[in-house]
């Protein structure tokens, strides 16, 4: 026999061996699938500072209590792109990967085929249900997520996904969840689209109809504890807070006029969403029909009451210890109805938030400040754009927004670096504007490294994304509103959030390295033994992999 035929022979029993490795290693994880938890919970919540964790810790006593002393929790989490807002970040929790693939590079987007601003949600194809919500659904999400991966693999399996904003009920439930709900704070009541259902389940109907608000919501918003507990974290009125019924100081009366907005701009938006979720529980049976369900909620009033009083206001801490003892409760109600190891908890968030600019020059003396350069950029770009029309002899636009008209540009037979000069000259010269990052600055991969540009590339998809992103000074609030504040920046305030799981077989443990929400659905995709997309960005978290 000649070597060749030997060595074919060697490398046909390694083969074997191979696919009989491989078959065992299937055999085994189709075995372990008895092992799985019968409901999964995923939390999101939307503007929860990764600080807001550690920072009020000695306060908690509830479910972020049970996080930080049983749980797995991540300290050093972020988003690792540049577009924080609502919609890429929740996005990126349930698909595994970044904006750049799921295709929601922002809450709004330009459509570059036909150059329409886009909601991310937005379908006029479908239609409202019971008479509430209607022409959203998940058609504009390009990627699938924890909830299509686990109907593909055990099509049993329901996925209930609910919010008080529509774009973070829908993203986190994917294309094939049983139901998205969403608050319509016009008529005070859980909504959905004909994308999911042509009538309301009974048990949403007996929600929206039990007088939740009459019964639930006191005459004023106050302090939870002592003002003694509070003060100690910062002083309650500051300026730039957003005034509520006249005062940016406790109470806060609720306003009848305003009491179905004011509802998710307290505490008791997350109590009326949590008491929802337990009705999602018992009407859908979830995790009670012998196979894994996935139960999807983002809790917004974090978004609204940091929006308003800024992230370490009086009233962020209320209302994060609201949330820890509805959260407790929460976690309570759940190990009572599936045992320990019958349900894993995962915990993450969207974005973060700039401190309001007040805050950070008067305690924490940085040199913040608000910038009102919007309308000097939007003036100064259309004069731009008609001085550039009349040198160049056209008549159509050449710089529109955050558009370029690159083949005009080609047609008159100008180099668009010409044009790119011009912009980057005048926007930079703007108080507040460090740089501009240009389209081709993300697509060339040979533009020199500097910072943020991969995260720039991350949130970056040709057919959706614009020519050009204007970057602002770090503690810069780019607005026209005089109080209140924001996030969007790709800076780290912006950028960490708090990941957490709780239900795991890990030991209790406190990780610092550095992770991003994009890894938590690779997490519990890998963990349930689903089948992923091959070209997942985030990375299974081994320390909760038990
Ligand atoms: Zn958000």
């Amino acid at each position: 026999m000649s070597p060749g035929g030997a060595d074919m022979r060697i490398r046909k029993t390694v083969m074997l061996l191979i696919a009989v490795a491989a078959a065992l290693l299937l055999f085994t994880s189709f075995a372990l699938s008895a092992d799985r938890p019968r409901l999964i919970v995923f939390l999101s919540i939307d503007q929860m500072r990764a600080d807001h964790l550690q920072r009020y810790a000695a306060e908690y006593t509830g479910g972020f209590k049970r996080l930080l002393t049983e749980g797995v929790v991540y300290l050093n989490a972020d988003l690792n792109y540049a577009n924080t807002s609502t919609g890429p970040g929740h996005a990126t929790l349930s698909t595994g990967v970044y904006p750049w693939k799921s295709g929601i590079v922002g809450n709004n987007y330009i459509d570059r085929r036909n150059g329409r601003r886009t909601y991310c949600v937005e379908d006029s194809s479908t239609a409202k249900v019971d008479g509430g919500g209607g022409a959203r659904s998940p058609h504009n999400l390009l990627a699938t997520t924890i909830g299509d991966w686990l109907k593909a693999s055990s099509p049993q399996s329901k996925v209930v996904s609910l919010s008080y904003k529509d774009r973070a009920a829908i993203l986190m439930g994917g294309h094939n969840a049983n139901y998205a709900f969403w608050y319509d704070q016009t008529v005070g009541r859980m909504v959905t689209s004909s994308y999911y259902t042509t009538t309301l389940p009974d048990w949403v109907k007996a929600f929206n109809a039990s007088g939740w608000i009459e019964k639930n919501l006191p005459d004023s918003w106050t302090r939870l504890k002592e003002e003694s507990v509070y003060s100690k974290y910062g002083p309650d009125v500051l300026e730039g807070e957003e005034p509520w019924g006249g005062s940016t100081g406790f109470p806060h009366p609720f306003q009848q006029k305003k009491i179905l907005s004011q509802l998710f701009a307290s505490p008791w938006g997350n109590t009326y969403l949590l008491d929802f979720a337990q009705e999602a529980l018992r009407g859908e049976n979830l995790g009670g029909r012998g196979v894994t369900d996935l139960l999807c909620i983002s809790l917004s009033t974090t978004d609204n009451v940091g929006s308003d009083f800024g992230p370490n206001s009086h009233e962020m801490i209320d209302n994060l210890l609201r949330l820890d003892q509805d959260l407790g409760a929460f976690l309570a109600e759940l190990e009572k109805a599936f045992g320990k190891g019958g349900v894993l908890f995962a915990l993450g968030g969207d974005h973060g938030v700039m401190q309001l600019p007040e805050y950070l020059t008067t305690v924490e003396h940085t040199n913040a400040r608000r910038i009102d350069s919007r309308v000097v950029a939007e003036g100064g770009m259309r004069a731009l754009d008609s001085l550039m029309r009349i040198e160049y002899g056209v008549k159509e636009w050449i710089v529109k927004g955050s558009l370029i008209n690159y083949p005009l540009i080609a047609q008159i037979g100008l180099k668009s670096k010409t044009i790119e000069d011009r912009i980057r000259g005048l926007l930079t010269k703007i108080d507040g504007n460090v740089e501009v990052v240009f389209r081709s600055d993300v697509i060339d991969k040979k533009t020199p490294k500097r910072p943020y540009l991969e995260a720039f590339r991350r949130s970056f998809m040709s057919d959706r994304s614009p020519d050009f992103f204007v970057r602002a000074c770090e503690n810069c609030l780019i607005t026209e509103a005089k109080t209140g504040t924001s996030h969007g920046s790709p800076y780290l305030y912006d950028r960490t959030v708090p990941i957490a799981f709780w239900g795991t077989k890990s030991a209790p443990k406190k990780i610092d390295r550095l992770v991003h929400t994009v890894d938590i659905a690779a997490t519990i995709g890998t963990k349930l033994g689903l089948r992923m997309p091959k070209n997942l960005d985030g990375i299974p978290l081994k320390e909760a992999m038990r």
